[in-house]
């Protein structure tokens, strides 16, 4: 469901004018300022041009979350759970369109634009329980009528920045939790799809959050370079591609922030000789080809163990033979177009690496009808047999539609595998042994695992994060960790003297 008025302006020949969100209202970008191009990919058109924020501008965005922290932290708990109940009311009535603005820009398919929102209100409905999350310890009598109790404070203003991939989801993995333990916050969204963080800073408002609580700055490297360096930001959340996660995490802990930083990935499925085969490539299917491979959590390797190989493989070529491509919002549709031309081409060139490295490739996605679409960024589905560690294409993230096969001869080879990659983000198990299982959730260095699941998100209430270059500083986000990131603990120990002056003391005080 789209808003007709919206959509009217959505017409190629007068693009959107996207700005920034500050103070509670819309705000366009300097009329001298830089922009840059939003694409629809299923089309090829500009249907908008987005503000880059520059310094002086992300500073007003701050200044503004700045004004309003004092009074939002001291915001009742409760109270500003009850925004968080009305905003989850709003994200709801306006699902239908919030996936339509991620699909436009995004071009994933519609009913996994609804799927993303929904994991997106899922942290919201989490955030909505924050008087029962912040709730402290007492210990009564620590020493001879003395009382001492731990809580946890807001840090001020804190910041997000977050990737093409998950235009709803990632954002609402932060803020809802940030704003919930009493912050303000300024998101810096991708700029290639910043129409539904707009929106959703303006659903905040609707909910009655006060101006200047929740600020949405577009741009680019300008305007997280402030964002990092601004002594008035406490804290960091980032997720993205390690070269920029790791900057991220170096330059905001330079600057005395706390900060916990999302990078890439290269998830592994292992498939167990005792595996069902159907269900392993249809896993293998949804999970690899599912949003064009563009998220950080698909399956890009298949780790096969003895023999089920060849007819896992047989599988799949079968059912990719079946995979409908086209615009997302084809309700048939089961795959949409890469993000821009340009990251059609960095794939497209992976695969090209594949062949040069000696790899077999089993389906050519360059040789697909639709990858000769001059409109849309399309590119079919490809996967490649006989993948070696060595190789390219297995160690580097591609971020689209490419699967690779990685044969090996037992389950301890294939944990030797996935644990000498780099990244440690995701990973899973399809097998029928539950001592297999075991063995591999135990031993594996991943931060999130599945076991007959492909993609094991963890739900809101739990945490979301990886290992190894794939995570860097010590939280995961959303959940549990994420009330600690956005909170400092306090611990207060009291005394009310009944009479007396009391003595000096010059040693440790002890109980004895
Ligand atoms: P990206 O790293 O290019 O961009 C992420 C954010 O950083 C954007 O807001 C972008 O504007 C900003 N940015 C880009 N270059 C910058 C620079 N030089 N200096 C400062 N800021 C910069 O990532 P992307 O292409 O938008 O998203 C895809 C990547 O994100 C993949 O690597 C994917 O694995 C990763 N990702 C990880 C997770 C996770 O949970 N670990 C989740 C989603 C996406």
């Amino acid at each position: 469901m789209s808003t007709p008025a919206l959509d009217s302006r959505l017409a190629p020949a007068s693009p959107l004018n996207l700005g920034h969100y500050i103070g509670g209202k819309r705000v366009t970008g300097a009329a001298d300022g830089r922009h840059g191009a939003v694409y629809n990919p299923a089309t090829g058109v500009v249907r908008a041009q987005v503000a880059f924020a520059s310094a002086g501008e992300t500073a007003a965005a701050i200044a503004a979350a700045k004004a309003a922290a004092p009074a939002w932290a001291a915001t009742p708990p409760l109270k500003r759970a009850r925004v968080m109940f009305r905003f989850k009311e709003l994200i709801e009535k306006h699902q239908d369109e919030l996936a339509r603005l991620i699909t436009l820009e995004h071009g994933k398919v519609l009913s996994d634009a609804l799927g993303e929102v929904t994991r997106g209100l899922e942290v919201v409905e989490f955030a909505c329980g924050i008087p029962q999350l912040l709730k402290g310890e007492f210990s009564e009598n620590v020493g001879a009528e003395i009382d001492s109790w731990s809580l946890r404070q807001p840090l001020g203003v804190c910041a997000g920045i977050t990737p093409f991939n998950f235009p709803a989801m990632v954002p609402l993995w932060m803020f809802p939790v940030a704003i919930a333990c009493g912050n303000s916050f300024v998101l810096k969204p991708s700029e290639k799809d910043p129409s539904c963080p707009l929106r959703l800073a303006a659903l905040l408002t609707e909910a009655g959050l006060p101006a200047g609580v929740f600020n949405v700055v577009n741009g680019d490297r300008e305007a997280v370079d402030t964002l990092l360096t601004h002594p008035d930001v406490a804290a960091v959340t980032f997720v993205g591609s390690t070269p920029i996660a790791e900057y991220i995490h170096r330059t905001a802990s330079q600057h005395g922030k706390r900060v916990q930083a999302l990078g890439g990935a290269k998830n592994h499925m292992v498939v167990m000789p005792d595996a069902d085969i159907d269900r392993a490539a249809n896993a293998l299917l949804g999970a690899a080809y599912g949003s064009a491979g563009e998220r950080c959590m698909a399956i890009s390797v298949a780790v096969t163990v003895g023999g089920i190989a060849d007819p896992l493989i047989e599988s799949l070529r079968q059912k990719l033979a079946a995979l409908r491509i086209g615009s997302g919002l084809e309700p048939e549709v089961e795959m949409g177009p890469l993000v821009t031309r340009e990251h059609r081409e960095k794939v497209r060139g992976y695969i090209d690496v594949g062949v040069a490295e000696g790899a077999k490739l089993v389906v050519d996605g360059r040789k697909h009808a639709i990858a000769d679409n001059e409109r849309g960024f399309f590119l079919g589905p490809s996967l490649f047999d006989g993948v070696e560690r060595g190789m390219r294409i297995w160690r580097e993230e591609i971020f689209g539609p490419v699967l690779a096969i990685v044969r090996t001869a037992s389950l301890a080879e294939a944990l030797e595998l996935v644990n000498a990659h780099e990244f440690g983000n995701g990973t899973s198990i399809f097998t029928n042994d539950g001592r297999a299982a075991r063995e591999f959730a135990h031993g594996v260095a991943a931060g999130m695992v599945g076991v007959n699941i492909p993609i094991p998100v963890p739900m809101a209430f739990h945490s979301f994060g990886g290992w190894k270059r794939s995570l860097f500083g010590d939280t995961h986000v959303h959940g549990p960790e994420g009330v600690r990131f956005y909170t400092r603990l306090k611990t207060v120990t009291a005394r009310w003297p009944t009479s007396g002056a009391g003595t000096a003391e010059f040693v440790m005080p002890t109980m004895k």
